[in-house]
């Protein structure tokens, strides 16, 4: 077995474990593998340890990376969950199954007119930023109920839930908290008619945490790929 195919094993303990400390099915938490700066082999390593859904932060790099395993094309999900600039939205909306990071009705309305028809309606996200800490993307929990009803009635897309990325926290139960926020802004929205069923929190280092409140799905990266290269080394 490779080392990413041990690393998916052991991050589906944890998410199996964290279910079970809060009392969940396990399947209702799916794993999305962040594979951004890791090129096309360790997907084909993490596909062939039965790995499908794979998340993306930058469009022009990921579009070669789907190009590079267009062979397992109709294998794979990919999720684009990086922050999107209105010039990638072509891009998105004719390469990806899935988009967490919406937080803009003009993004949204592109993303819906520049969907292909031939292909499924492109499953949305709302990015609700939680914290206003130094993660800036997402719309205020207060902001994400009129955006919620807006982009749900957008033809070529479908809204599945809500994705939040807190700060990090010094421990579980703060963590926990911080993630509480998305889990009540899903809630309120369900609770207004809206139809949401994925809960998009908690990567690497705080997957428990986002578990117990609720996630349906985690964002794993660094624990299923190892380590990526820290931007600001480069210039040293
Ligand atoms: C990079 C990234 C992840 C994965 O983070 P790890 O800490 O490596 O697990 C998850 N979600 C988003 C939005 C990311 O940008």
């Amino acid at each position: 077995m490779t080392t990413i195919g041990d690393n998916l094993q052991q991050v589906r303990a944890r998410v199996a474990k964290a279910c079970k400390s809060a009392g969940r099915d396990a399947a209702g938490v799916q794993l999305l593998a962040v594979s951004k700066t890791f090129g096309p082999e360790a997907v084909r390593d993490a596909h062939a340890a039965g790995q499908r859904a794979f998340g993306e932060n930058y469009v022009q790099e990921a579009l070669s990376k789907i190009e590079a395993l267009a062979d397992l094309r109709t294998e794979l999900e990919w999720h684009c969950i990086g922050p999107l600039q209105s010039n990638k939205t072509r891009a998105v909306a004719e390469h990806f199954d899935w988009v967490h990071s919406v937080d803009r009705l003009k993004i949204a309305q592109r993303l819906s007119e520049q969907r292909p028809a031939e292909l499924p309606p492109l499953q949305v996200c709302l990015q609700v930023n939680v914290d206003g800490g130094a993660n800036k993307s997402g719309v205020t929990p207060a902001e994400a109920m009129a955006l919620a009803s807006a982009v749900a009635e957008l033809p070529r897309l479908r809204l599945r839930g809500i994705m939040a990325i807190p700060e990090p926290a010094p421990d579980f139960a703060a963590q926990r908290d911080l993630f509480m926020r998305a889990a009540v802004v899903f809630d309120d929205i369900r609770q207004a008619g809206v139809a949401l069923d994925t809960l998009s929190l908690g990567m690497s280092a705080d997957l428990e945490a986002a578990i117990s409140a609720g996630s349906t799905m985690v964002r794993v990266g660094t624990a299923i790929f190892g380590g990526r290269p820290q931007p600001a080394a480069r210039s040293g």
